[in-house]
């Protein structure tokens, strides 16, 4: 995690369970940054609605700001044409994770913050370096750095759990662009 004395981070979240333990700790260091919720992936739109209640209910918790983007479905559809067969961690999710960074990148730059980080490899089920390199390149696009921000190792997996449980959060069973069904992996 970084420690830059003056960071105005903007952290990217998915859903409230990636996110429960990296908001709650960076709420307790007193670092300076805002939750933005940019998932024009997750379907269908009453699931989106769900997951991003949640994650509201968090940030509200601890006191930080959250701030939701557009839902471009359409464009996310665009973007991902032909990739549909994918299995997770190939090439969809790829441009499914530039896409969501770099527009959180977008807005970062438009609303003075100085970095984004995101929770989008916190799942055991995600590769995260390829969301690093997707997050790299959407770096050097806009000019806005990106900061690994830790929600794997050091404990955050185990507070990740205890969260979950103690906050009773909603946890879904898919990523996000499938439709629920006996081949889709558990989150
Ligand atoms: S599996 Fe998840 S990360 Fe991959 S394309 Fe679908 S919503 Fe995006």
């Amino acid at each position: 995690m970084s420690d830059g004395v003056n960071e105005k981070i903007l952290l990217l979240s998915c859903c409230a369970p990636c996110s429960c333990a990296v908001i709650k700790t960076l709420a307790e260091q007193k670092k300076d940054f805002a939750v933005v919720f940019y998932n024009p992936n997750i379907r269908p739109f009453a699931e989106y609605e769900k997951r991003r209640d949640e994650n509201k209910r968090v940030c509200e918790l601890y006191g930080i700001d959250f701030i939701e983007l557009e839902y471009d479905n359409e464009r996310w559809c665009e973007l991902t044409h032909g990739l549909e067969n994918e299995p997770e961690r190939g090439a969809r999710c790829s441009i499914c994770f530039y896409m969501r960074l770099k527009r959180a990148m977008e807005y970062a730059k438009a609303n003075g913050y100085t970095a984004v980080g995101s929770v989008l490899g916190v799942s055991r089920w995600k590769n995260l370096a390829q969301v690093n390199d997707s997050a790299y390149k959407a770096a050097e696009e806009t000019g806005v750095p990106y900061v690994e921000i830790e929600g794997r190792k050091h404990g955050m997996q185990e507070l990740r759990a205890k969260l979950i449980r103690e906050l009773n959060l909603y946890n879904q069973n898919y990523c996000g662009c499938k439709p629920l069904n006996n081949k889709q992996e558990e989150k």
